[in-house]
């Protein structure tokens, strides 16, 4: 007899429907036969299949079975389709009658005890579920509570085989899992009020993340570059609903399960030994990288001229472009991944060059060599690029007050309000026009700014930049034009552009 399951594949961050057939009572030896492009993870399923149906009281086919998975074309990769397999058995042997099935996508990886293991991919199944008019989702219990984000459908999180057979055929009731209505705020976990001194550092954090301006910081070991990095994500506005989706979708997609009860940014701090894949994204189904796992979040870079130099010439146009592209000879792949970069780097390979409390031991070729792995085009990817000096001892003693990361929350929110209400885009995204009709400032500011520039021999596109950090600048100070003192604080912000030279 032939049953039908429906479930889903992953294909990037988007999930396709897989019909799951099974037909039992074939001629011929004894044999289960797995069709439909499987990798390696899908023909191992009959033995999980195997075993989860003994031990939970099912019998085995007893005449050779096929086992399809439709579309022929398509590949399929892991072990999500263990339930949908095990319960077209089921219902193809006679053993139940699964009168609900058709009402569902259906996906779990079983154990040899039948109970259901988590699997990538839940809030994409539950968006494909939508999309084709079904009732609802079957999911393992764990990874479930993602796809209640995904509204008009019923979300059934299951744990053991039994229940859902049970469920299927109407024998069981299983209550639908419920969205949390009541999201809380996040509470802040890496606090600026912790961070000793470093008032210049913490200043152009607040800029960065108040225009959206990526942001390299180049200083000696134990300055602090990595701890105020951790705090750049709640520094930034909780995300909005649509963006908190798009977060779920990718961190679905990707099998990481994420707390749903508060949203939180993104934070990823990849290792310098990341592949191109891993970081930019791919595989032979291509998933995204960690520049995308950090959408609508903070992309962190630390020791970023240890990273490999493809990777890093990888990494620009995304930057640039807010997306990336994956093409593969059956079609090209698109991931989001709008991030706020924060990189940060040595000023030389034994890390104390320019420094008062330690000698440099490096020689000037080796120094020019460590800088050179960032490209000058990369660089330029940086708006705000500074040097950060050691932590003074001094600002350990006495109880100085260090302010807490809500007060530089709130300045933040109000600055990046004025630039959506002005512009509908961050600082740092200005295009050229944008930046004409935005960033006004006085006929006098602006020759002085120009021959700034001159003097110091930066490009047309550091004065640019220069341009969108002051307008950051003054909308952190509720100015509605951009005064002398915003273009010369801006300018200081650029450090690279005549080091690198
Ligand atoms: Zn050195």
């Amino acid at each position: 007899m032939l049953s039908v399951i429906h479930s889903g594949s992953l294909h990037g961050i988007d999930a396709l429907p897989i019909q799951v057939e099974v037909n039992t009572g074939e001629r011929g030896e004894l044999k289960w036969v797995i069709v439909g492009l499987p990798d390696a993870a899908v023909k191992e399923s009959q033995n999980r299949v195997f075993s989860a149906l003994g031990n939970c009281g099912f019998a085995l086919p007893i005449s050779r079975t096929t086992i399809n998975l439709a579309p022929g074309n398509l590949r399929k990769e892991g072990p999500i389709y263990d339930l949908p397999i095990a319960l077209a058995i089921i219902a193809a042997t006679r053993q139940a009658d699964l009168v609900h099935s058709s009402e569902f996508l259906i996906a779990g990886e079983l154990s040899l005890s039948g109970k259901i293991r988590p699997i990538p991919g839940a809030f994409n199944l539950a968006l494909l579920a939508k999309k084709m008019g079904k009732r609802g989702v079957i999911l393992p219990f764990e990874c479930a509570q993602s796809a209640t984000f995904v509204d008009g459908i019923e979300v059934y999180g299951v744990e053991y085989l039994k229940d859902c057979v049970d469920f299927l055929r109407g024998f069981r009731e299983i209550a639908p899992m419920q969205n949390h209505e009541q999201v809380v705020e996040a509470p802040v976990t890496n606090d600026l009020k912790h961070i000793h001194g470093q008032k210049i550092l913490k200043r152009v954090v607040e800029i960065a993340v108040a225009g959206n301006h990526n942001l390299l910081m180049m200083g000696p070991p134990g300055c602090g570059k990595s701890m105020i990095a951790k705090c750049i994500p709640d520094l930034m506005p909780p995300p909005t609903y649509s963006e908190w989706l798009d977060i779920l979708k990718i961190q679905s997609a990707c099998g990481i399960t994420i707390d749903t009860t508060c949203r939180r940014r993104p934070f990823r701090s990849p290792h310098h030994n990341v592949s191109d894949a891993g970081l930019i994204g791919g595989g032979m189904i291509p998933q995204p990288g960690e520049i995308s796992l950090a959408h609508n979040g903070v992309l962190f870079l630390d020791e970023l001229p240890e990273f490999k130099r493809t990777v890093l010439e990888m990494l620009r146009q995304p930057l640039e472009n807010g997306e990336v592209s994956i093409v593969r000879s059956n079609g090209k792949l698109t991931f989001p991944c709008k991030t706020l970069c924060i990189a940060a780097m040595n000023p030389c390979p034994c890390g104390y060059f320019g420094n008062r409390q330690r000698r440099c031991i490096c020689s000037q070729k080796q120094i020019q060599q460590y800088r050179a792995r960032v490209s000058g085009p990369l660089l330029d990817r940086f708006d705000l690029q500074i040097e950060v000096q050691p932590v003074s001892l001094s600002s350990f003693q006495g109880n100085s007050e260090e302010t807490p990361t809500q007060i530089v929350k709130e300045r933040i929110a109000v600055a990046r309000k004025i630039q959506i209400a002005r512009a509908n885009t961050y600082n740092a995204d200005l295009s050229a026009t944008q930046i004409e009709n935005t960033c006004c400032c006085s006929r006098d500011n602006l020759v002085w700014l120009q021959n700034a520039c001159q003097q110091l021999q930066l490009s047309a596109r550091a004065y640019h930049k220069v341009l969108k950090i002051s307008r950051t600048i003054a909308d952190l100070a509720n100015k509605p034009h951009i005064e002398k003192e915003h273009l010369m604080e801006a300018m200081q912000y650029r450090c690279f552009d005549r080091a690198w030279k």
